[in-house]
């Protein structure tokens, strides 16, 4: 069964095909199982054996970008060694927000009684209460 792709399925109606389980492509199948999770393809007569040749192309990008990703993470991981530990940005979230509509709430008061004294007390109190 050699006429579908084994990654995406399509139908393969040229031979750019490239047979997984040939020794000449030992190294696709091992980058195939690399970036699958170790999906560990096993030759098997009822199921494809071969992957299309746009497959391959991805597969052949997605070992590069996983070989780049882990080259820049160990660059980072180095450079991080280097750097004292209390540069390490924080977290924290600036506290108070209870705190601050505390404050809002105590200038609303003042504001009203303000105002109560602007008006002599009673228009005031009559509408807040
Ligand atoms: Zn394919």
């Amino acid at each position: 069964m050699n006429n579908q792709c084994r990654a995406c399925g399509s139908a393969m109606y040229n031979t750019k095909g490239r047979n997984l389980f040939q020794k000449k492509n030992a190294k696709l199948l091992l980058n195939f199982n690399l970036v699958t999770n170790n999906l560990a393809l096993k030759k098997d007569p009822r199921v494809p054996s071969c992957i299309c040749a746009s497959c391959a192309e991805s597969l052949n990008r997605a070992v590069i970008f996983r070989a780049r990703a882990l080259e820049t993470q160990e660059n980072f991981l180095q450079q991080r060694a280097g750097l004292p530990e209390n540069d390490l940005p924080t977290d924290d979230e600036t506290p108070g927000e209870t705190s601050n509509s505390e404050v809002k709430a105590q200038d609303a008061d003042s504001l009203i009684s303000s105002l109560e004294n602007e008006l002599g007390g009673k228009t005031v109190q009559k509408i807040h209460k």
